[in-house]
């Protein structure tokens, strides 16, 4: 049979590629015009859990403006970062899409904070992790089809969303759970997805930081992969001030961590004569950062944790966030009935508490303020 897609460029003997997939849980046919990768990326954009995306938090809580990034826009940087980093090593672009814009489907309302409080309400039924949750939603949760539930996706997307996971857990995954109980790297394209996710976050948030005035561009000045690229800015275009300023200084940061990634990255591939998937599981982490960009890269994160992530403002915000979701949470332990009957069934099946964590984790952030008040306010039904 005629591969699906005709190769546009050849892939590295590295690359994940289709004909050598384990492929899919529940067979279907082939499709007819896309590949297979292509065609789990479609799944995906199509998928009610990658639509809540756009009304989730990534750092600022989704209304306090219009401007910040959500988790959806976040999804698709990553994928646009990752993509061209795939490309460019030759490494299965269509398979590092798909990972890039599944890799936050699992994410609760209100970023970290409300991942936190859910996984404090679930300490004793199992716990609850955002990979394991974007694992679950592509393989169960989603409801789309007549002959499976999920989203049936490639054995290499799967695994490429579940980036960690506990040796204990990684039993209960079969297959899927092997790298982790022997120490096995992902392919290329899923530690791709890992650092895009990185260089996006870490820019973005000096953006949407700067922009929300939590902090300045003289504090950044203390940070070198700021400052170096601020001035490099300054240097070609003289009277710059502004977004326009933070822009060009922004871009110029991207574009240096990609650079830096790609010629470190063929470097480890080179020295540690890569030639095959095996040799890729087997070898140490091969995306990279050189040693220079880590450090720099290092003090632009703890710039952003100690000024930005514990910001009494953002503190407050991811308070309240975390009050809300823990009410919830016990709002509907204690009475089951509150559950819409869909998750009272589910939770015949997986236990209650399950249950209630898949709904609270499908909320979106005005989703989960409304049910809280419908909850709780009174003279609110
Ligand atoms: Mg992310």
């Amino acid at each position: 049979m005629p591969p699906s897609k005709p190769a546009v460029t050849e892939l590295a003997s590295y690359a994940v590629i289709e004909a050598a997939s384990p492929g899919r849980v529940h067979d279907e046919p082939r499709p007819k015009a896309r590949g297979e990768f292509q065609r789990d990326r479609d799944r995906i954009v199509h998928s009610t859990a990658f639509r809540r995306l756009e009304y989730k938090t990534q750092v600022f809580v989704n209304h306090e403006g219009d401007l910040f990034r959500t988790r959806l826009t976040h999804s698709i940087e990553v994928a646009q970062i990752a993509r061209s980093l795939a490309r460019t090593l030759k490494l299965n672009d269509d398979l590092t899409e798909a990972i890039a814009l599944a890799h936050d489907l699992g994410h609760t309302p209100f970023g970290h904070a409300g991942q936190d409080a859910l996984n404090e309400c679930m300490a004793e039924h199992g716990g609850f992790e955002h990979n394991l949750q974007s694992l679950r939603i592509v393989d169960r949760l989603e409801e789309r089809y007549g002959a499976f539930n999920g989203l049936n996706l490639m054995f290499e997307t799967r695994a490429g969303i579940l980036k960690h996971c506990a040796p204990a857990k990684a039993r209960e995954l079969g297959e899927l759970g092997q790298r982790f109980i022997h120490d096995r790297r992902p392919s290329l394209e899923a530690q791709i997805c890992n650092l895009a996710d990185e260089i996006a976050y870490n820019n973005h948030d000096v953006d949407d930081g700067l922009r929300s005035g939590l902090i300045t561009v003289e504090q950044l000045e203390g940070v070198s992969l700021f400052a170096r690229h601020v001035r490099a800015a300054r240097e070609e275009f003289p009277r710059l001030s502004g977004r326009r300023l933070i822009h060009e200084t922004v871009r110029r940061m991207i574009d240096a961590q990609v650079t830096d990634l790609l010629s470190e990255t063929m470097r480890r591939i080179e020295t540690q004569a890569v030639e095959s998937l095996a040799d890729v599981e087997r070898a140490p982490s091969l995306v990279g950062f050189s040693s220079e960009m880590q450090t720099e890269n290092w003090a632009l994160k703890t710039f952003l944790r100690g000024e930005l992530y514990r910001h009494y403002q953002v503190v407050r915000m991811t308070s309240k966030a975390r009050r809300v979701i823990r009410d919830l949470f016990e709002a509907f332990q204690s009475d089951v009935r509150l559950l819409p009957p869909q998750y009272q069934s589910s939770g015949e099946n997986e236990g209650i508490p399950r249950a209630i964590a898949d709904y609270i984790a499908g909320m979106t952030d005005r989703y989960a303020v409304k049910e809280h008040r419908r909850l709780f306010a009174v003279g609110e039904f």
